[in-house]
């Protein structure tokens, strides 16, 4: 692993160059969806296995509120977010670490797939092997048809039991009971990755294998800086596949891939659908 290490280091001290810059970007490649080249549409018609780490880009195409951006964090009841969506909190105070997940999945039940989820949801058909790798927890992959989904931080619509273990799915918006609370009558948390929580190992294997045996790898709609996720492109670029990000702005992770496109998620994904 020392290799990605090294290479996360790049990308790290990118992004604090690129946050102190007074022009907030460097054009690496930088094209509109209309200009997609002749390499990246031969490569995208040779490609048998792709796979594509989705960040809050796309979800807030659908109306998700990112939550970030804006130059600070969320604040929600005087909280930010990184403190009520943490395990301190939920350890805390669980009643209200509830009341914030049950207004995000009031919001979060109000929206629906996009033209980019549905365009990924298409290329399952179209390579012999198709994977989403996502930091969202919107479950609208899901909604728009995609069925291998590796879920980095989790599903909003699951619940995990305290006590007993087990995880369910649960879609009562809103909830009528705040902590929700299992058969075996322990509470329930949302199955979600909380600020200070690891990300489930299992999953984080699987993506990262199958970034290093694909041929095409997209990142859409995040900045991928934050680790783990930062390690799949580089781990990707390293086992030869072509990377290519999708964002309407260049982001600290495009100086490490072959092409950035320039624009929303909606309009190239499907841009590329035809090419
Ligand atoms: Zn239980």
């Amino acid at each position: 692993m020392a290799i990605y290490g090294i290479a996360l280091g790049v990308i790290s001290s990118t992004a604090c160059r690129n946050a102190t810059r007074s022009v907030p970007f460097t054009v690496f490649d930088q094209m509109s969806p209309a200009e997609i080249t002749e390499e990246l549409k031969r490569r995208f018609r040779r490609a048998r296995r792709v796979v594509v780490l989705t960040g809050a880009g796309i979800s807030a195409e659908s109306g998700v509120p990112t939550f970030r951006g804006g130059g600070g964090s969320a604040v929600w009841r005087g909280f930010p977010f990184e403190q009520i969506s943490s395990a301190e909190m939920l350890a805390r105070d669980p009643a209200l670490v509830w009341e914030w997940f049950n207004y995000r999945r009031q919001v979060i039940s109000q929206a629906r797939p996009n033209a980019a989820h549905r365009a990924l949801a298409e290329w399952e058909k179209r390579f012999q092997s198709l994977v989403v790798i996502t930091q969202n927890i919107d479950d609208l992959h899901r909604a728009a048809g995609s069925r291998t989904v590796l879920e980095l931080h989790g599903n909003i619509w699951r619940v995990r039991c305290l006590s007993c273990g087990r995880v369910t799915e649960n879609r009562q918006v809103p909830l009528r009971e705040i902590p929700p609370t299992c058969t075996c009558g322990g509470m329930l948390r949302p199955d979600v990755v909380l600020f200070g929580e690891a990300l489930p190992g299992e999953v984080l294997h699987r993506a990262q294998a199958e970034a290093a045996r694909c041929e095409l790898f997209f990142i859409v709609g995040t900045s991928a800086i934050v680790y783990p996720a930062a390690y799949l492109p580089v781990i990707a670029k390293h086992g030869g596949a072509y990377v290519v990000e999708v964002n309407p702005e260049t982001t600290p992770v495009s100086s490490l891939v072959d092409v950035t496109l320039s624009g929303k998620a909606g309009e190239v994904l499907p841009a590329l659908s035809e090419a």
